[in-house]
């Protein structure tokens, strides 16, 4: 059963389990997708239906952000904890490099893959990227193709929100690979060209203030936190009114 939060199904796990049943799906014929809703995310599927059914329709919905954690505690809801899509996918990688398995990356701007895929492939030995492509194409048939022929069995798909969930549940099926996975600006971080928080202010749920601190711009996007706790409040209000 998932942990619904207005509207989003949430899967209630660690990220080692998040990371055990990717794994596990990699066994299993056919096409398997996983997304990491932040606060964000959840608030454009309450806005956008076709948003929404993307989201829910992933075999694994995990809570990328502090936000989501909060908005479950305020609704009395269990999630153990934050799964933040990057961390979810350094412990998938520790696990196919285990088996052998291989990975394509997708997204970011020219040249960022590539230098993500060097560094991945030094720190998990064992895991062979066999496939880039940056995430500014106009045709999805090109890059369907390339991941097809690379034999990809896991898929991180870059490319922001909701380009990414979209081009997961258009796309994932004709790719071959058996995982998709929604990681936003994963590959930026892997390719070194921005920096995590500290894990300190990761620990203390801040690393949306850290990434605020460095990226400015971002203050209009996150400007929208309290107003999706405010809905989580209000949502809670109506269901103690029904019961
Ligand atoms: N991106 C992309 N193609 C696009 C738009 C964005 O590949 O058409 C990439 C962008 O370069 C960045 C990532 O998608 O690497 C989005 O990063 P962001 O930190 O904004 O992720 P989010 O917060 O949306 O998960």
């Amino acid at each position: 059963m998932r942990t619904e939060i207005l509207g989003v199904g949430f899967d209630d796990l660690t990220i080692e389990e998040a990371a055990d049943r990717a794994s596990a799906l990699l066994e299993e014929e056919g096409f398997h997708y996983v997304v990491t809703p932040n606060p964000e995310l959840v608030d454009r599927a309450r806005r956008e239906e076709t948003f929404r059914e993307a989201l829910n329709g992933a075999d694994l919905v995990l809570p990328d952000g502090i936000g989501v954690v909060y908005a479950a505690r305020l609704l009395g809801r269990s999630l153990k904890g934050r799964c933040p899509g990057i961390d979810f996918a350094g412990k998938l990688m520790e696990r196919m490099a285990r088996k052998g398995q291989r990975l394509y990356l997708l997204g970011a701007k020219p040249g960022v893959a590539e230098a993500a895929a060097a560094r991945l492939e030094v720190r998990y030995p064992g895991l062979t990227i066999c496939g880039v492509h940056d995430g500014y194409f106009h045709e999805d048939g090109p890059v369907v193709e390339d991941i097809r022929k690379a034999g990809a069995d896991v898929v991180f798909v870059c490319l922001g929100f909701p380009k990414q969930e979209y081009w997961m549940v258009k796309n994932g099926p004709a790719t071959g690979a058996r995982l998709l996975a929604g990681l936003g600006g994963s590959l930026d971080v892997f390719a070194g060209v921005v920096e995590r928080a500290p894990e300190s202010w990761q620990r203390l749920g801040l690393e949306w203030l850290y990434r605020l601190t460095r990226e400015p711009k971002r203050i209009g996007r996150m400007a929208r936190l309290p107003l999706f706790l405010a809905a989580a409040l209000g949502e809670r209000g109506k269901e103690k009114k029904r019961t």
